[in-house]
C-alpha cells in the first residue's frame, strides 16, 4: 500500500465469502420470461465484490480518511462556500417523517413535507426580493439553464425571436457561458474593467435588440459588488432584455441586498452553498430559482402552491418550460437548506454576510503583503489575489497550492476567475475561527517565503498526501470511471 496505492473492492473479492445474511426465500421464483426485451437481459453473471462487512467497512473508512471535507480542516475553496454543514440538519433530514415518505404518496398524506417546502419557497423569495420560487433545479447549473429557458420562452410568446444572444462577465463561472450555450443562445463576453467590475461602456455597446439577457454574479467571483448595477439594468432593460443573477454565491450581501431590488428577473441560488447542504464531492444539490410575476406562468412544472384545503402541486401551468427534474426537486438538501434557514433567522442570516465579508477583508488585508492583490478594495465574501510575483521567482501558483497540502489546507480555487493572471480565489466564510484564518495565513507567507528562498521545495511538493502530483489533465480528460478487471 506505498506510494498510494490502495486496492479496489474488487481487489480484495474473494470467491463465496459474503457480508451480508439473507432469510431463505420463502415466495416463488417469477417467470420473468417476455416481461423484459431480451437486450435488458443480463447474460452473464454480475461481477460483484465478495468481501465481510469488516472488510467493506474497513475499506471504506480507509478511503474516507484520505479525504479532505470541512469537518477535518479548513476550506477556502473560492466561490464553493465551504462553511460549515450544522449537524442539527442532519438529525432534522434523518426524521423517519421524512426519510421514510415517498415522492408518489397522495398529497393529503405528506401535508408536512409539503409544508416546510413550501415555507421554503416563501423564504427564498423573501431573501432574493423575487415574486415566486420553484424547489426543482438539482444544482446551480441546473437552475441556470431552467432560468434561461424560461427567458427564452417568454421572448418567443411575444414573437420576439431575435433575441439569440446572452451576455456574460469575462470573470463569470463557468457554467454560465455553458448554460447559455445549452438554452441554445449565443454567449458574447463583457469585459471587466480596471475597477474589477463590469464595463459599462463595453456592455452599452454590446447590449441591442438581439440580446435575451444578461447573466451576472453580484458580487462577482472576483468578490467584488457591481456597484452600477441599477445603470446596467436599466440599460438592459430599456432594450427588452432581460436580468439573470447568477445566485450561487449569496453570503455576501443575506439581509443587506436582493437581486430583487437590483432589477434581476430570475435568480437562481445554490443551497449547497450559502444555506449549508453538504456538497464535498459535487453533490447532491439544489438550485433553487426565483422569477418575478411577469416570468411566473413560465415555472417548470408541477409548482406547489397554498391551496384551500392544505398544499398541493399545480400541473395546469400551460406556459411552463414543463418538468426540469423527477419528483419535487433535492427533498434532502432542501430539507437541510430549511432547517438552516429556520434555525438562523432573519438576525442571523444577515450576521452570516457580516462575518463573512469581515473574515474574507481581513485575510485579504493580511495577504496583500505577501502576494499581489489585483483589485485593491475592500472585497465581500471572498477575494481574488495573483501569484504573479512569485511567477517571477519560477513558483507557480499549482506549486503554492500543492504545498498548502502539506500543511493539511485544502487549497483555495486556482486559476479562476481567468482574468487574473495565477489567479487564487479565497473564501473563508463566516463559520471560521480567527485562530484559524490566522494559521493559514502564517503558512501562506512561509510559502512566499519559501518561493523565494527554497523554490524547489515549493515545485515539489507535496511531500506528505499518499499521492503526490497527479496527471490532472488526463485525469480531467480520460477518466476511467468503471473497473476494468484484469484478464
Ligand atoms: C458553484 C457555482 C455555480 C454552479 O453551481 P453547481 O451547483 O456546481 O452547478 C455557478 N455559478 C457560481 C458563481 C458558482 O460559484
Amino acid at each position: 500500500m506505498n506510494n498510494g496505492a490502495y486496492p479496489l473492492i474488487f481487489e480484495r473479492s474473494r470467491s463465496g465469502r459474503t457480508g451480508f445474511s439473507l432469510p431463505q426465500n420463502d415466495v416463488e421464483e417469477m417467470d420473468v420470461d417476455g416481461l423484459f426485451d431480451e437486450d435488458y437481459k443480463r447474460k452473464e453473471k454480475a461481477d460483484l465484490p465478495e468481501v465481510s462487512e469488516l472488510q467493506l467497512i474497513r475499506h471504506y473508512t480507509g478511503l474516507s480518511s484520505r479525504n479532505h471535507g470541512v469537518d477535518t480542516g479548513f476550506y477556502p475553496l473560492g466561490s464553493c462556500t465551504m462553511k460549515y454543514n450544522p449537524k442539527i440538519n442532519e438529525d432534522v433530514a434523518r426524521l423517519p417523517g421524512f426519510s421514510h415518505i415517498h415522492p408518489f404518496q397522495e398529497e393529503s398524506t405528506v401535508q408536512g413535507a409539503l409544508h416546510w417546502m413550501y415555507d421554503l419557497q416563501e423564504s427564498l423569495s423573501e431573501i432574493t426580493g423575487m415574486h415566486t420560487v420553484t424547489l426543482q433545479p438539482a444544482a446551480g447549473a441546473q437552475g441556470e439553464w431552467t432560468g434561461l429557458m424560461m427567458i427564452r420562452a417568454y421572448h418567443e410568446e411575444r414573437g420576439d425571436t431575435g433575441r439569440t444572444k446572452v451576455i456574460v462577465p469575462d470573470s463569470a463561472h463557468g457554467t454560465n457561458p455553458a448554460s447559455a450555450t445549452v438554452a441554445g443562445f449565443e454567449a458574447v463576453t463583457v469585459k471587466t474593467d480596471e475597477r474589477g467590475l463590469v464595463d459599462i461602456e463595453d456592455l452599452k455597446r454590446l447590449v441591442d435588440e438581439h440580446t435575451a439577457a444578461l447573466m451576472l454574479t453580484n458580487p462577482n467571483t472576483l468578490g467584488l459588488f457591481e456597484e452600477d448595477i441599477v445603470e446596467m439594468a436599466t440599460i438592459v432593460h430599456d432594450a427588452g432584455g432581460k436580468l439573470y443573477y447568477d445566485g450561487a454565491n449569496l453570503n455576501a450581501i443575506l439581509g443587506y441586498t436582493r437581486p430583487g431590488d437590483m432589477g434581476f428577473d430570475v435568480v437562481h441560488l445554490n443551497l449547497h452553498k450559502t444555506f449549508t447542504g453538504p456538497h464535498g464531492g459535487g453533490g447532491p444539490g439544489s438550485g433553487p430559482v426565483g422569477v418575478t410575476e411577469e416570468l411566473e406562468p413560465y415555472l417548470p412544472k408541477p409548482l406547489l402552491v397554498k391551496q384551500e384545503d392544505g398544499y398541493g402541486f399545480e400541473y395546469e401551468r400551460p406556459q411552463s418550460i414543463g418538468r426540469v427534474k423527477p419528483y419535487y426537486g433535492n427533498f434532502g438538501i432542501n430539507l437541510r437548506a430549511y432547517t438552516y434557514i429556520r434555525t438562523m433567522g432573519a438576525e442571523g442570516l444577515k450576521r452570516v454576510s457580516e462575518y463573512a465579508v469581515l473574515n474574507a477583508n481581513y485575510m485579504m488585508r493580511r495577504l496583500e503583503k505577501s502576494f499581489e492583490l489585483p483589485y485593491s478594495q475592500h472585497c465581500k465574501h471572498e477575494f481574488v489575489l495573483s501569484g504573479s510575483i512569485q511567477k517571477k521567482l519560477g513558483v507557480r501558483t499549482l506549486d503554492m497550492a500543492k504545498r498548502l497540502l502539506d500543511f493539511g489546507y485544502h487549497p483555495p480555487t486556482i486559476y479562476f476567475p481567468i482574468n487574473v493572471e495565477e489567479a487564487m480565489m479565497i473564501e473563508p466564510t463566516e463559520t471560521e475561527a480567527k485562530e484559524t484564518l490566522d494559521d493559514f495565513i502564517d503558512t501562506m507567507e512561509r510559502i512566499a517565503e519559501e518561493a523565494e528562498h527554497d523554490p524547489e521545495k515549493v515545485q515539489e511538493a507535496p511531500f506528505t498526501t499518499v499521492v503526490g502530483r497527479l496527471d490532472e489533465t488526463t485525469a480531467a480528460r480520460k477518466p476511467v470511471l468503471k473497473y476494468q478487471p484484469e484478464e
